[in-house]
């Protein structure tokens, strides 16, 4: 057995590494940098932990989390490693004499805060300790594309550069945009990481997606929940007011409701979510406050009632189903209005906060991108699962075909390969869409584009002159669906859609492609008169 197995053995008594540590252990321990990006509860700590105790040193492990570390290290001493930690919760006396011990070789691994890396007494201390390792916990504070953006993490580069010899380098985070990998690696100034992205796979969670009017939406929720009357769900929706109305609605129907949202008072909080937990209220709405460090594993179902705003959200939100690895659903119903308010809310970011300009356009860019890929996933007709994989940067193998259901590649347990719609040939309609929008020079909205490919006489078009444009009457389907099309040519960088109160079309970064030969632009199409509704009392 290897130096690394037997502490792992030794120290936490595990008999093996699980998928992805054995990969950064083997990285780090061989001094190389490596990026691990894994889910919450996959096993970050051993990652860094134990080559922190192979190797000889002091490993220093950064994290943001000052009040979790007393813990972190108290737990480390209980399996008989040496640790220790420096942080403001500690006096000024007790940081000397853990730093001298420090000095006398005490600790294998200490935890500090990434303020600390910039005071000139701890850097003169680390000065005198052999460092062989830097692990950097919650890696993505980093990135200021994040939601967890810490100033402090960009001190850590430089910390790392003034060592003579520099120590290895290992970065862990739970949050895996490609982005935020990028970030991690320049802000960091990784070398040539060893990086591996794991187990955000969740087969126990079936997907599904369901376009739905507005009106629809509640008594498809209501549908649900009467064919799962004794389970427990939690129904997502975006805002306070959905949430009230929507729980208000189902009580009336005669559903055991709980509510959450940051309107209501910390009691009322605390005593809803408590009959949630306890299982007297089966059903939970509520916005995405409701869910942080809250741990219920029979939630048999998540429904999100609006399309939030990120993958990244989304299957945070999702992934509270099934915790206990029993199957469990996750159903995302949606539609055009939900678009319209993700869209409404990336205009107003940074409005009144006195952030610059600049900053808040780079966020608002990449909020929009965010976006879109919460809409591809929305309107794909491929396996929900691997899309929201690759999303995360991790491959899946597929394994539908494998047991005879869906397509090979995907999951066989989503309602993509459990094909719940057809696909629709609409390359006439992408292609007028596009001519369109290049011969105007991308300045109407959809309904114009709309009107103009299906050759209407409105007065405002052919005052214009824009019944003389080639495209003019092209089209013979419905408005609704050339809007479709135009939102999926969107998705999909044909076209972009800008911001703005009066949104207009324009040529996306890959517009030339629908305009060479061979070109062909499908979409989905419900085949079912689904779904399966409540009738409204
Ligand atoms: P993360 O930081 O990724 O959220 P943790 O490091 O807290 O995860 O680990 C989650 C749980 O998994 C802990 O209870 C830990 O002891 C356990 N664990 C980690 N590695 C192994 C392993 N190789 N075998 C069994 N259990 C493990």
């Amino acid at each position: 057995m290897d130096d690394a197995r037997a502490a792992l053995a030794r120290y936490f008594g595990y008999e093996d590494f699980r998928e992805g540590q054995r990969f950064i252990v083997d990285a780090v321990l061989a001094g190389r940098d490596a990026l691990g990006v894994m889910p919450t509860g996959a096993g970050k700590s051993m990652c860094y932990q134990i080559p922190g105790i192979v190797l000889p040193g002091l490993a220093l492990v950064v994290s943001p989390l000052v009040s979790l570390m007393s813990d972190q290290v108290h737990a480390l001493i209980d399996a008989g490693v040496r640790g220790a930690f420096i942080n403001s919760t500690l006096t000024p006396n007790q940081q000397r004499i853990a730093m001298n011990r420090a000095i006398e070789g005490t600790y294998k691994i200490m935890y500090v805060a990434p303020e600390r890396l910039a005071d000139p007494a701890f850097r003169e201390f680390i000065a005198q300790v052999h460092v062989p390792l830097i692990a950097i916990d919650e890696a993505h504070c980093v990135s200021q594309w994040g939601q967890d953006f810490r100033p402090s993490y960009l001190e850590i580069r430089d910390f790392i550069e003034s060592f003579d010899v520099r120590p290895t380098v290992v970065a862990l985070t739970a949050t895996a945009t490609e982005r935020v990998r990028g970030d991690i690696c320049a802000m960091l100034g990784l070398r040539d990481p060893a990086t591996i992205v794991t187990g955000f796979d969740r087969p126990n969670l079936t997907f599904s997606v369901e376009r739905l009017d507005a009106k629809m939406k509640r008594r498809r929720v209501a549908a649900y929940i009467a064919e799962h009357p004794r389970e427990s769900g939690i129904i997502y929706c975006n805002k306070r007011k959905e949430v009230d109305d929507l729980a208000d609605w189902l009580a009336s129907q005669g559903v055991a409701t709980a509510r959450y949202h940051a309107g209501m008072t910390t009691i009322e909080r605390q005593e809803s979510q408590q009959r949630f937990i306890d299982d007297d209220a089966l059903v939970m709405v509520a916005t995405n406050a409701f869910g942080m460090g809250i741990d219920k594993s029979n939630v048999r179902y998540v429904i999100h009632h609006n399309m939030p705003k990120s993958i990244e959200a989304y299957y945070q939100e999702a992934g509270r189903a099934g915790r206990d690895g029993e199957p469990s659903e996750c159903l995302l119903l949606w539609n055009d209005g939900d678009t319209s308010t993700c869209r409404y809310f990336i205009d107003r970011v940074g409005m009144n906060d006195g952030v610059d300009e600049d900053e808040i356009e780079r966020v608002q860019a990449v909020q929009r991108r965010m976006l879109d890929w919460m809409l591809g996933y929305c309107r794909t007709t491929g396996c929900l699962r691997a899309y929201i994989l690759k999303y995360f940067g991790e491959e899946f193998a597929g394994r539908g075909a494998a047991d005879g259901r869906g397509p090979e590649g995907g999951c066989g347990n989503c309602s993509n390969c459990l094909g719940d719609f057809e696909t629709v040939d609409v390359t006439d309609v992408a292609k007028a869409c596009v001519r369109c929008v290049l011969e105007l020079h991308g300045s109407f909205g959809k309904s114009m584009i709309a009107d103009i490919v299906r050759g209407s006489k409105a007065k405002r078009l052919l005052e214009g002159g824009l019944d003389r444009l080639s495209c003019y009457g092209t089209v013979n389907d419905s408005a609704g669906l050339v809007k479709d099309v135009i939102e999926l040519l969107a998705s999909q960088d044909l076209l972009s859609i800008s911001d703005g109160t009066y949104p207009v079309v324009e040529a996306g970064p890959r517009v030339m492609e629908a305009e060479a030969e061979g070109f062909s632009f499908s979409m989905k199409k419900v085949k079912h008169a689904r779904p399966a509704v409540a009738p409204e009392h």
